[in-house]
């Protein structure tokens, strides 16, 4: 039997946006998805997405997996094809449902009928299906109202469809239907977080991570890696820049007031994410602060912080508690990965007693004093790039 995955589109999302761009990129995605899958025709009707299957090896199951990663789908389900006859309907349907509907008590069909020119009217359709599957399953009953399982008969321009489970899909908008976004991300628990989040909007990313080594090691960045891999899962492939911030962390430790370390650090990471984003058409920042989680994300830190930024800074944690971040962390699969224990440059030369309500004007001028600017471009002189995919 022929199976394939039919992917609707919610009007809602479809009013606000530009529904060409919204299709055309939701279709680059998927395509994308499911390239090392096997061979697929992708095609779109009726604010319909079809996959197809080219080859017979393929897994529905794998390619289901991928579907319920990628945003702009609400929901799909698997359906069987059948020839638009009635009899070979009521076959397939019969055959199709049996597994799932072994497990339940009741059920209903429904039928919708696109296309006008096939004989039966729906509700004919739905009674003569659910006629012949209940003949086969005595067990069942039909129950309009409230059914275990809805078994939906399709007669499209393209063909005839049964299927009977929706799977619930990520929601969202398509990656890049809002434009391109750089995620300043650590090792942590909340930056993967709040990219994955930003990507549900529709933006593409690209990432930024600071590094001091030897203060930070290898293995370090390779979990932040690994974690951006896990994004990429939702969010597609995404360009890496690792910059390293040795120098001008030592050069603060001896040049800057000790309490202020955290905070004109932050200001560095900004500005340099400012220009990394500058230089990649990236047009807004994204961290995973969440309002008065620690010292420098009180509303006064992140008043400094944010002023060293050129670009909106998007923190969609900022009113979030920590229980609620860690279970999307673990709903996304990222959560035992970010808790390895590795160390990251904030948590070199941490002050002892950071200051919990910097003043802006005290700030830019240890900040001047300690004349960081030739450094922060030769840190962005130094950075490396990676692209990250999954
Ligand atoms: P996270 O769990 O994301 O590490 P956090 O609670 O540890 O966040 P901070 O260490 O203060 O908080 O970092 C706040 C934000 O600054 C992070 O969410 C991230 O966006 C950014 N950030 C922190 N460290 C780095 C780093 N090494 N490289 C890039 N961005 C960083
Ligand atoms: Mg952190």
């Amino acid at each position: 039997m022929k199976e394939i995955i039919l992917i609707k589109l919610g009007e809602m999302v479809l009013k606000g946006l530009n529904r060409r761009t919204f299709e055309d990129v939701l279709l680059k995605n998927i395509k994308y998805r499911i390239r090392n899958l096997g061979k697929f025709q992708v095609r779109i009707a009726q604010s319909t997405v079809y996959i197809e299957p080219l080859t017979d090896e393929t897994d529905l199951d794998d390619v289901c997996e991928k579907i319920a990663q990628v945003f702009g789908i609400v929901t799909f389900s698997r359906a069987c094809v059948c020839e638009k006859d009635i009899d070979d309907i009521i076959k397939k349907a019969v055959e199709y449902t049996e597994e799932p509907l072994s497990e339940v008590k009741t059920f209903k069909v429904e039928s919708k009928r696109s296309d006008k020119k096939f004989p039966l009217t729906s509700p004919e359709i739905s009674a003569q299906t659910g006629g012949a599957i209940l003949d086969r399953n005595p067990h069942l009953s039909v129950d309009v109202k409230n059914p275990d399982i809805t078994v939906t008969v399709e007669i499209r321009d393209f063909g005839a469809y049964v299927r009977c489970q929706t799977i619930r899909g990520q929601g969202g908008m398509p990656v890049g239907t809002s434009g391109k976004a750089t995620v300043l991300i650590s090792g942590g628990i909340d930056s993967p977080v709040a990219a994955y989040m930003m990507a549900k909007r529709g933006l593409k990313l690209n990432a930024v991570h600071f590094e001091s080594p030897p203060y930070t090691s290898e293995r370090a960045k390779l979990k932040v890696e690994k974690l951006l891999s896990i994004v990429s899962r939702y969010a597609g492939a995404i360009d890496m820049y690792t910059v390293p911030l040795t120098k001008i962390q030592e050069h603060m430790r001896d040049n800057c007031p000790e309490e202020l370390f955290t905070i004109l650090l932050r200001r560095v990471m900004m500005k340099i994410a400012s220009q990394i984003a500058k230089d990649t058409d990236s047009h807004a920042l994204i961290t995973g602060e969440s309002l008065g989680q620690v010292a420098s994300q009180t509303m006064y830190a992140l008043n400094c912080t944010n002023a060293a930024a050129e670009t909106i800074v998007f923190r969609p944690l900022i009113g979030m508690d920590k229980q609620e971040i860690i279970n999307i962390s673990r709903r996304i699969d990222a959560f035992e990965t970010s808790i390895l224990p590795y160390e990251d440059c904030c948590t070199v030369f941490t002050p002892k007693h950071p200051r919990t309500k910097p003043m802006l004007k005290f700030v830019e001028l240890a900040e001047r004093e300690a004349g960081l600017d030739d450094m922060i471009e030769e840190a962005i002189r130094n950075t490396v790039k990676k692209t990250i995919e999954s």
